[in-house]
């Protein structure tokens, strides 16, 4: 090469690298559905306007008739059913395309994170209506979407339906309406691929690294042989793309659900129908208790795997990154209180130990929680993982006080160590 050349070259590279190192600070673009971009606007495209995590059925409705108007005859609002108590399960339709996708979610009452994300993403596909991947995506699509699936559950806050049946134990004796709606939908519609969207317990750890385990994965399986079936494998590659956008935002905290198979189970059955089916399941993070970050981070992984499954880029992911997720571990503390002593008012003997607290919830309050610290263990609990440990050797409390079960605030726990 000439030195002409050589310096043209030069030049040219880095032209090149400016260019490149300019987009890439560029904010993101409008509409743009790769995760990046989808993560940094989430704000400018979720529903703001949401209670939380105790959100009713009234208040769902109310944004559902919302959204609908927002829309533009995009999205179709059906009512499929009604719950025990009678209240309506809906199935909202977006898109026209080939490839079917059904979500449904909370239909355990009191796992409410998806119900918000499924309503963000809706917010979001409205909100960008002109914009090509979203387009892309209601030509290639058809998103089935059945927010909060056990309004009963929702209303009372608990697991079970108003008749006190697990719906997710149901999917073979279908005694319960919402189980009949769910399987309906699925036979009706026949859709390739299923998102069965719950929340699990907030302080599980990552195995055994003290890590709290945010989110967790499973493509379940279809008999107790764990048998790989294409649709299986399937499910196994979106749950690897979901592991790699993921691990941008929260690595070292995704694990793998327990993947016993569970002949009741819907996300079981409905991978056994024909439906390549992903559990997700939210969990934990510090200072976050009604769960807005993995509200977040669900909504960004339901637009990515969407994405992935409307360009067929999911075929490419690499199954090992979603097989070799470690599994979660035992229940991991808010805090502990070590080398306390515990005194009674009472006849009982005084006693040292360690107190282990979980996150407390008011009773009907969805707020002022943040601080709210709920007795769950009294002992050794020296070889207990925990996000926080205060050391309170030579300190009194009361037994009283302390006992199983009882709500402190964390302030007032600090206020009686001084
Ligand atoms: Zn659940």
């Amino acid at each position: 090469m000439s030195h002409f050349f050589r310096d043209r070259f030069i030049l040219k590279s880095i032209f090149i690298i400016v260019l490149v190192s300019a987009m890439s600070s560029f904010p993101a673009l409008a509409g743009s559905m790769d995760p990046r971009s989808l993560y940094d606007s989430y704000d400018t495209y979720r529903l703001a306007d949401v209670s939380g995590p105790r959100m009713k059925h009234a208040e769902l409705i109310q944004h559902l008739e919302k959204l609908q108007h927002e829309m533009k005859g995009v999205m179709s609002i059906e009512v499929v059913g009604r719950s025990a108590e009678g209240r309506t399960i809906n199935l909202l339709t977006l898109g026209t395309g080939k490839k079917k996708i059904l979500f449904w979610s909370q239909m355990h009452g009191d796992e409410p994170t998806a119900t918000m994300a499924l309503l963000d993403i809706v917010s979001y596909v409205g909100k960008n209506l002109g914009s090509p991947d979203v387009q892309r995506l209601l030509k290639e699509t058809t998103l089935l979407i059945i927010p909060m699936l056990n309004p009963d559950g929702a209303e009372h806050f608990q697991r079970w339906n108003a008749q006190g049946i697990d719906i997710n134990r149901d999917a073979l004796r279908l005694q319960s309406p919402e189980a009949r709606i769910l399987k309906k939908v699925r036979d009706q519609h026949i859709p390739e691929f299923g998102f069965n969207l719950h929340d699990m317990d907030a302080r599980l750890p990552v195995a055994t690294t003290g890590k709290l385990a945010a989110i967790a994965l499973l493509a379940p399986a279809i008999d107790s042989a764990n048998t790989d079936t294409p649709v299986r494998v399937k499910a196994k590659k979106v749950a690897a793309l979901i592991t790699e956008v993921l691990s941008r935002y929260i690595p070292g905290h995704i694990v793998r659900y327990d993947d016993s198979y569970e002949r009741r189970a819907f996300g079981d059955n409905i991978q056994k129908w024909g439906t390549s089916t992903v559990l997700i399941e939210s969990g934990g993070w510090k200072d976050d208790p009604d769960k807005l970050f993995l509200r977040k981070l669900n909504y960004v992984t339901l637009l990515s795997a969407i994405t992935a499954i409307a360009g067929k880029t999911y075929e490419k992911a690499d199954i090992s990154k979603y097989e070799t997720l470690p599994e979660s571990g035992k229940k991991i503390f808010d805090l502990i209180v070590s080398g306390v002593t515990l005194v009674s008012s009472d006849t009982l003997p005084s006693a040292t130990v360690d107190i282990g607290f979980v996150q407390g919830r008011a009773r009907g309050r969805s707020s002022d929680s943040r601080t709210l610290l709920q007795v769950s263990d009294v002992g050794d609990l020296s070889t207990s993982p925990t996000l926080e440990r205060w050391n309170a050797e030579g300190k009194k409390l009361s037994m009283e006080a302390f006992r199983l079960g009882k709500n402190i605030e964390v302030d007032s726990i600090a206020k009686k160590l001084r």
